[in-house]
């Protein structure tokens, strides 16, 4: 039985990268035996709709730093 930390790893994975057929068999048996992990896995796919929602419609603006390098005055003997 996976552990309720193991099975929230699992399913931040999964939103990334596709899980093993074990991973996912592990964590389809524990979120129906968890209530606290299918509210989680619930949330968490909301979450995900807006972020994907906010993404494509928003351009993300990028403060771009630029870097001054600081003024060398050479002093200069005549
Ligand atoms: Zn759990």
């Amino acid at each position: 039985m996976l552990s309720c930390v193991k099975a929230t790893e699992l399913m931040d994975m999964k939103e990334f990268e596709r899980l093993s057929f074990i991973n996912n068999l592990q964590l389809k048996i524990h979120t129906s035996m968890c209530s606290g992990c299918r509210d989680y896995m619930k949330q968490s796919k909301l979450i995900n709709e807006l972020l994907n929602k906010s993404r494509s419609t928003s351009v993300i603006v990028e403060n771009t730093k630029e870097l001054e390098e600081p003024n060398t005055t050479k002093l200069t003997r005549l």
